[in-house]
């Protein structure tokens, strides 16, 4: 018996649900996963992925020593060396070309990540970078933005209360396959259930008909795309049937006026052939919804990576505005997290407000967005040369290769950079180009307190999980390797970086911001005392702190009863505060104090929209998709997620299919302006006449990789198809849904 061995409970932080875990292990062996009933918030909730976290955790190609890659030769090195090994590279660009000459790229897994998602926020200020690229604008850049112009903060989204909902109208979801996404409640598709077994609806608007819309209570194929069409109609039928009723929140919301105007075009008769769906269902939507009690709207990730992103995602909260259900029980609420996330906290940049193009991408002259350039933007500014050319960076926890658009050109750009660092697992797509590898830990090695994840969770409660297989002094955690790198990005030697000393600086300045924040538990008081009072150091001191001063906290003091870390690692099982309560109007932090709900930001974009509704439907658009056993690009060296029949298929509807000529299993050829790919089609009626569909995360075919699972099921990289200058206009969001294709069959 090792030490590690026995029964440990735990929280799968692979996804959104954040299900509690009972994990057995033996001989340093996981030999079992089972849910864990006595859960307080998943209350024994499992999928597959989370019963193969210890095929993960073992995987042989796991990285768990750093790489260095001298031409095409990678060898196994020390931390020591490979640290010297990133200033070795990294020194020279920057003395030569200046910081902006280096990037760094944040990917997907870091939200899950309690170590990650609390010190990539660190990592940014510390080490100076300013080109930000994120997984974030391939995939919820719309609602930030919207979020940010309604409410004041770019993460104040609210959350469709599904417990207590009675009619649910939903929009490019599918949480059969993502299990919530800007939505944690495990279990889901139970929750959904519920709504109809207690009289209520739900309704699925979706260019496929999903498990998910197959569950529902009626599925609406749409037009991909047009989402912000169908919903601004809704709009204008409000107005013209006199439902608009903001009740409780009327004294605190601008612009409802502005509104009725902006809707008047956007009749149901005006948008139906272009959203493909009937004037009197859309009548329907609208007052299905307005008579129900109470009801909420829910858009996600096809909603926001689409041509009209900032508009259907704003759209969603509009109506939920107009029809009184948002921050109302049942409606569309605010989460009042245990642990509240340092990305909440409002850089002090808008602290007047957000303003948007404050500067501009280098090539294309892209406007930021809330700090960061499109992702497809990332290509170009490595390939073109000239003053402010990318030649460094540094990825965290992300494959862009395979998960942003234009992946040719960015698998073109890559091998130009001439020094590439990544903190990650694997050598995969993108890691393959770097010239050091950093290994993380396997999620069962560190310990896990949710994050950002609570933001949007159904219930307020938290969980903290100790690590399973604790890592050794031997090697660094994660949140260790950012402050290191932001040292040396920093200009201090890898040998002379102090980590604790790094640690402090971020800590105390943490500190010291929100003892000045008007609306903080410790606003006034003695910054250093109350740092002081903080023990520990890394992800655990910055939990607790978030803890204390959250709202069930003991604010220094201030509550004898409140909560700390100390007090929350003994509830093994979670601790639970309760279903949502309405937060409104104290969480507005717009200039006004109130809900502006005509952002002009986002409003301009409506002559865009007016223009698409002019322009007739034609051709294949090509929609992606995922599924249960997935997650984006990193589960696919798990053979017991990956087995059994290709998943990487091309859906196309029967007609569709045969006027290509394409018969089910026939290899396809698909074309689009960006690039071309063959795959095997499936041919099904799940898919709406007019739009195909391919899995995202697949294409492991490249050399130089080692993934020898993912390898065998490679897949296509859908990737390949989207156009990098496709994108949302108000928030620079990627355009991965609705994209023009070709199909044929192939030779
Ligand atoms: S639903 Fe998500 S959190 Fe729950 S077990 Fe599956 S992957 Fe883990």
């Amino acid at each position: 018996m090792t030490t590690n061995d026995g029964l440990h409970i735990r929280t799968c932080s692979l996804c959104e649900a954040m299900c509690g875990l009972e994990i057995t292990v033996a001989n340093d062996h996981v030999e079992s996963i089972r849910p864990d009933k006595a859960d307080v918030w998943s209350k024994g909730f499992i999928c597959p992925k989370g019963a193969s976290l210890g095929d993960l955790h073992h995987d042989p190609d796991r990285l768990r020593t750093p790489m260095i890659r001298r031409g095409d030769e990678w060898k196994e090195s020390s931390w020591d060396e490979a640290f010297a090994e990133v200033e070795r590279l990294l020194h020279p660009v920057i003395q030569e070309h200046g910081i902006d000459a280096l990037a760094a790229y944040i990917g997907n897994p870091t939200a899950h990540n309690m170590s990650l998602a609390r010190y990539a926020g660190a990592f940014v200020p510390l080490s100076g970078i300013t080109q930000l690229y994120s997984a974030g604008t391939v995939d919820q850049w719309p609602k930030n933005v919207s979020s940010a112009l309604l409410y004041g903060g770019m993460w104040t989204i609210p959350v469709p209360d599904i417990d207590r909902t009675q009619h649910l109208l939903m929009l490019g979801a599918n949480p059969s396959a993502s299990q919530g996404s800007l939505l944690a409640a495990p279990d889901i598709m139970g929750r959904l259930g519920a709504i109809s077994s207690r009289g209520g609806k739900v309704v699925v608007v979706d260019p496929r008909r999903t498990a998910t819309a197959d569950q529902a209570d009626e599925w609406i194929p749409i037009r991909p795309g047009t989402d912000a069409a169908l919903l601004m109609a809704m709009v204008q039928v409000l107005f013209a049937e006199d439902r608009v009723r903001p009740g409780r929140l009327s004294e605190f919301i601008t612009g409802i006026e502005d509104l009725r105007e902006l809707a008047a075009p956007f009749t149901p008769d005006t948008v139906a052939s272009t959203t493909g769906i009937p004037a009197d269902t859309i009548r329907s939507l609208a007052r299905e919804l307005s008579d129900a009690d109470p009801a909420v709207v829910y858009g996600r990730i096809g909603t926001c990576n689409q041509e009209f992103g900032t508009l259907a995602s704003w759209l969603v909260d509009v109506i939920n505005i107009l029809t009184g259900n948002l921050d109302r029980p049942g409606g569309s609420m605010f989460s009042n997290p245990v642990v509240p996330s340092l990305a909440c906290l409002r850089p002090p940049e808008f602290a007047e407000g957000f303003e948007f193009g404050r500067f501009r991408s280098r090539v294309r002259g892209a406007p930021e967005i809330l700090g960061q350039f499109p992702v497809s933007c990332m290509a170009e500014e490595i390939a073109v040369p000239g003053a402010g050319q990318i030649k460094a960076l540094i990825t965290i926890a992300g494959n862009p290769a395979i998960s942003a658009p234009d992946a040719g050109k960015l698998e073109t750009a890559l091998p130009e950079l001439a020094c590439m660092i990544s903190l990650d697992n694997y050598l995969n797509e993108t890691t393959r180009h770097a010239h050091v590898i950093l290994p993380g830990v396997s999620p069962l090695e560190q310990p896990h307190c949710g994050d950002l994840i609570w933001n949007w969770a159904t219930r307020n409660a938290a969980h903290y999980s100790p690590a399973v297989f604790p890592i050794g002094d031997d090697r660094p955690a994660e949140w260790e390797i950012l402050l290191k790198l932001a040292g040396i990005v920093g200009g201090q030697k890898a040998a002379e970086v102090d980590i604790k000393v790094l640690d402090n600086l971020f800590f105390e300045g943490l500190v010291g911001a929100l003892t000045t924040e008007p609306k903080c538990s410790i606003y006034g008081r003695d910054s250093s005392q109350i740092a002081a009072a903080t023990d520990g150091c890394g992800p655990d001191r910055m939990t607790d702190f978030m803890i204390r001063i959250g709202p069930y906290g003991d604010g220094y003091g201030q509550d004898a009863d409140g909560l700390n870390l100390d007090k929350l690692k003994t509830q093994t099982h979670g601790i639970d505060y309760g279903p949502l309560e309405p937060r409104l109007p104290d969480l507005l932090q717009t200039p006004s104090g109130k809900i502006e709900v005509t952002p002009k930001h986002i409003t301009a974009d409506l002559n865009r929209l007016q223009q698409r509704l002019e322009r007739k439907n034609s051709g294949l658009l090509l929609v992606s998709r995922r599924h249960l056993r997935s997650n984006n690009s990193w589960m696919h060296n798990v053979e017991r997620l990956v087995r059994g029949r290709d998943r990487c298929t091309l859906l196309i509807h029967p007609d569709d299919a045969a006027s290509a000529g394409l018969a089910d299993g026939a290899l396809a050829m698909v074309r689009s302006e960006a690039g071309q790919l063959r795959v095997p089609v499936e041919v099904s009626d799940e898919m709406m006449q007019g739009v195909v569909s391919l899995p995202h995360g697949w294409g492991h075919d490249r050399e130089g990789t080692k993934m020898s699972v993912a390898a065998r099921h490679a897949g296509v990289n859908n990737n390949l198809l989207a156009p990098g200058a496709m994108v949302d206009v108000p928030s620079g969001n990627a355009i991965v849904n609705g994209i023009p294709v070709e199909v044929s069959a192939a030779a």
